[in-house]
C-alpha cells in the first residue's frame, strides 16, 4: 500500500488484467486509417476516427479505450483460471483454494443476500455506541485495520531523502468524493453533485436500518465532516511536489503538532516501533484535529457508519450494490449498467490476491520470448535517451553528467516481480465474501506496516502482473512493465516493428522520462530527494516545462472545463519525451533502411502506432471527473499535444507551418 503519490503511471484506472500475449498478430493494417481526414489537420481523427466510430460506449462503461480492449481479453484469461480453480479439488490453504474460494464467495449472491447486513452488525453496533473521544479513537483504529480509510491514512514508504530505508507515513485522507474541489467549489454543477451525494448517503444509511428522517440529518452531517477535512486538504497540484509532502519528524514533534495519543494509536495499529516518521501534510492534521474536535458525537457516528458502508457496499446485498452504482457510476461517470458480476469478481480477486493470480496468469500468458524482446527494446530506448541527454542544447555539462548517472541507475523490470507476495496469513472461506475482504485488507496493511524501519525492498512492484498499465517509481528509480500491457495493440513480437516502436516503445520511453519530469527530476539515481541540477539548468527546465503546462491548459476537457496543465505536467512531459526517444531508437535500428508498407513509411507507421493506443470514447461525466482528478490527459490530447510539438511528425506527413498539427510555439523538454 505504497503511498499513492509515489507512482507515476501510464494511465489512471488500475484496471487489472491481461491476455494471450505472444499470439501471432497482424502486420500493419492500412484499413484502420481514416483517409478522409488530413493527418496535418487532425491526426487523432486520421489515426483513431474509424476505431472511435466502430466502438461506441458499451452500456457498462463510462470510458472505452484501446486499454479496455486489452483488459477485456485479459479478464477472460483470468476468468478461466478462476472458474477452474473454483471447481478444482484442492488442499485447504493452497493458492488454488484461496483463488477458487475467493472467486466463488464473490459469485455466491444467494449467500451474500441471505446474510444481509449481518457481517457488519458488530461494527455498526460499536459505532452506534460511541459516547466519547476514546470510543472514536478505538473505532477509527478498528476501521482503519479492516481497510476503511477514516480521517487520514497511515502506511509506510521509502524515506525520500534516504530511500534505502522505509519509514512510517501519515497522509491526508478521509474524503469520499473524488477530490477536495467537489466539497469546496460553488459553481452550480458542484452544488448539484453535493446535493445528490447527500441523498445517496441518506439512502445508504436507510438501507442499513436508519429511519428516513434520521438518515437525512446524518447524511448532512457526513458532508459537514468531510467538508472540514476537504478544507484542510492540500490540493492535487501541490501534492505532486515531493518537497511539499516531505516532513520527517520525531514522534514527540508529532504529538506537539496534534494532541492525540499517538503511542497508543501506533501500538493499536500493530506498527513496529519507530522514532521518527514522515507527515505528508502537517497542516491537514493540525487543521483537521482543530476542526473536528468539537463536532457532536452524532456527527462522528454518522461519518464512521457511512465510511464503513461505503467501503463494503460492493460486498453487501444487491440493494447496497445497486445504490452504490447509481451514485458513483451512473450519476458521477455516466455508466448505464454495472459490469457483469463475473468480471467484477475477477477484479476483486486481482485486488486481494494479485500475486497468486499473477503467477497462474504468467503460466498461461507470458513467454520468455516476449520478455527477451521487451528487455532488448528497453535497452535500445535507454541508449536513445542517453543520446538525447548528451545532445540537449539547454543543459550544461555538470547536470548532463548527473542526468546520465541517473539514467544508468534505472532498474528495468519486465513482466512480473522477482519475488511474489506471500498470502499465508490469509484464510479464505467460500461462504464469507465480506469476511475474506476484511482479512485480505488486514494482511495487506500488516505487510505494509511491517516494512517500517527495515531496508527498502527495491525489487517490489506496486501493480499486479495482469494489469494493463506501467509505472515509474522515483524512490526505487525503477521502470516497470507488467505482463498485462505487453500485448496488442501495444506489442506483438511478430508484427511490423515500426508499430511496436510507436506503441510499446513510447510507453517504455514515457516511463523512463518520468525519471526526468518535474517530479522525477527532484530525485537522484539512488532514489533520493536531492537537487542535482545547477540553478541555471533547473531554471531552463522549469521554463521548458511551463511551455508544456501552458500548451495543455489550452485544451478543453468538456463543456467549459479546461485541462489542468499543472496537474498533467508530469504525464505530458513523459508522453512528449517518450515519443521522441522511441522515435530515435527506431531510427537507430532502421539505419535508413525501413520499407514502405501499403504506402506508409516506417515513420508514418510509428506515429500511427503511437496514436492508435490512445483511441477512446468516454462520457461527458467521465471527462469532467478526470479533468479534475486524473494527472493524465485524455487520449485526444495525449496524441495531438505530442505530435504538434514534433518536427519528426511534421516531416513524416509533410505538414506545413500554419496547419493545426504544427505548433507555432513547439515545446520541448527532452
Ligand atoms: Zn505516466
Amino acid at each position: 500500500m505504497c503511498s499513492r503519490f509515489l507512482l507515476a503511471t501510464l494511465f489512471m484506472p488500475l484496471l487489472a488484467l491481461a491476455a494471450d500475449p505472444v499470439a501471432s498478430g497482424p502486420a500493419f493494417d492500412a484499413s484502420t486509417v481514416d483517409r478522409s481526414a488530413n493527418p496535418c489537420v487532425d491526426f487523432y481523427q486520421y489515426a483513431c476516427g474509424k476505431w472511435i466510430a466502430q466502438h461506441p460506449l458499451p452500456s457498462d462503461r463510462s470510458r472505452y479505450a484501446r486499454f479496455t480492449e486489452v483488459s477485456e481479453r485479459n479478464e477472460k484469461v483470468l476468468l478461466d483460471i478462476l472458474e477452474r480453480a473454483a471447481l478444482a479439488k484442492v488442499v485447504t490453504g493452497s493458492p488454488l483454494q484461496k483463488l477458487g474460494d475467493e472467486f466463488a464467495s464473490c459469485m455466491d449472491t444467494a449467500t451474500i443476500n441471505q446474510k444481509g447486513i449481518a457481517p457488519l452488525k458488530a461494527e455498526l453496533e460499536r459505532i452506534g455506541a460511541i459516547a466519547g473521544h476514546s470510543d472514536i479513537f478505538d473505532e477509527t483504529v478498528r476501521l482503519q485495520l479492516i481497510g476503511v480509510p477514516a480521517f487520514f491514512l497511515f502506511d509506510s514508504q521509502p524515506d525520500y531523502k534516504n530511500s534505502n530505508r522505509t519509514v512510517a507515513n501519515i497522509q491526508q485522507g478521509g474524503l469520499s468524493l473524488p477530490d477536495r474541489d467537489y466539497y469546496l467549489k460553488t459553481d452550480p454543477k458542484s452544488v448539484e453533485i453535493r446535493q445528490r451525494y447527500v441523498e445517496h448517503v441518506a439512502k445508504m444509511l436507510q438501507l442499513a436500518g436508519e429511519p428516513a428522517e434520521a438518515a437525512k440529518t446524518h447524511a448532512q452531517m457526513v458532508l459537514d465532516m468531510e467538508t472540514i477535512l476537504a478544507r484542510n486538504s492540500t490540493d492535487r497540484v501541490s501534492m505532486r511536489d515531493p518537497l511539499k509532502r516531505y516532513h520527517m519528524m520525531k514522534r514527540a514533534e508529532l504529538a506537539e503538532l496534534v494532541h492525540f495519543d499517538w503511542d497508543a494509536y501506533f501500538a493499536a495499529m500493530h506498527a513496529p516501533d519507530f522514532e521518527s516518521l514522515n507527515v505528508s501534510n502537517p497542516d491537514f492534521l493540525k487543521g483537521m484535529a482543530a476542526g473536528i474536535v468539537d463536532q457532536p458525537m452524532e456527527t462522528f457516528r454518522a461519518y464512521l457508519t457511512f465510511h464503513l458502508l461505503r467501503r463494503f457496499a460492493d460486498l453487501l446485498p444487491e440493494a447496497f450494490e445497486k445504490e452504490n452504482f447509481e451514485f458513483w457510476e451512473r450519476y458521477l461517470t455516466g455508466a448505464r449498467e454495472p459490469r457483469p458480476r463475473q468480471f467484477r469478481c475477477v477484479m476483486a480477486v486481482d485486488r486481494g490476491l494479485g500475486d497468486l493470480l499473477g503467477q497462474k496468469y504468467i503460466d498461461t500468458a507470458f513467454g520468455p520470448d516476449a520478455k527477451r524482446q521487451i528487455t532488448e527494446l528497453v535497452d535500445q530506448l535507454d541508449k536513445a535517451l542517453g543520446q538525447d541527454i548528451q545532445t540537449l542544447g539547454w543543459m550544461t555539462e555538470d547536470t548532463r553528467k548527473a542526468a546520465l548517472t541517473k539514467l544508468a541507475a534505472i532498474t528495468n523490470n519486465v513482466g512480473y516481480p522477482k519475488k511474489w507476495r506471500d498470502y499465508s496469513a490469509v484464510t479464505i472461506a467460500r461462504d464469507d465474501y465480506l469476511g475474506n475482504s476484511m482479512q485480505m485488507a488486514e494482511a495487506a496493511r500488516q505487510r505494509d506496516l511491517d516494512k517500517i524501519g527495515k531496508p527498502t525492498d527495491k525489487t517490489e512492484w506496486n501493480m499486479t502482473t495482469p494489469t494493463v498499465n506501467a509505472f515509474y517509481s522515483p524512490p526505487l528509480n525503477s521502470i516497470n512493465f507488467p505482463a498485462g500491457i505487453l500485448q496488442l495493440p501495444f506489442f506483438d513480437p511478430h508484427r511490423d516493428m515500426a508499430l511496436n516502436y510507436g506503441a510499446i516503445g513510447t510507453v517504455i520511453g514515457h516511463e523512463m522520462t518520468h525519471g526526468f519530469d518535474d517530479e522525477g527530476r527532484k530525485f537522484d539515481g539512488d532514489g533520493n530527494l536531492r537537487d542535482w541540477w545547477t540553478p541555471a539548468d533547473g531554471a531552463a527546465f522549469e521554463k521548458r516545462a511551463a511551455c508544456i503546462a501552458d500548451e495543455y491548459s489550452g485544451f478543453t476537457a468538456v463543456d467549459d472545463l479546461k485541462l489542468n496543465g499543472k496537474l498533467t505536467l508530469g504525464e505530458n512531459t513523459a508522453d512528449n519525451g517518450g515519443a521522441r526517444v522511441a522515435y530515435m531508437a527506431m531510427e537507430n535500428a532502421l539505419n535508413g533502411k525501413g520499407a514502405t508498407i501499403d504506402g506508409y513509411t516506417p515513420e508514418q507507421r510509428f506515429f500511427l502506432g503511437f496514436a492508435q493506443v490512445w483511441c477512446q470514447n468516454q462520457s461527458p461525466q467521465e471527462a469532467r471527473q478526470r479533468a479534475i482528478t486524473d494527472p493524465h490527459s485524455p487520449g485526444l490530447f495525449r496524441t495531438i499535444g505530442t505530435v504538434e510539438n514534433m518536427p519528426e511528425f511534421q516531416k513524416a506527413f509533410s505538414c506545413k507551418s500554419g496547419q493545426p498539427m504544427v505548433s507555432a510555439n513547439a515545446c520541448r523538454v527532452w
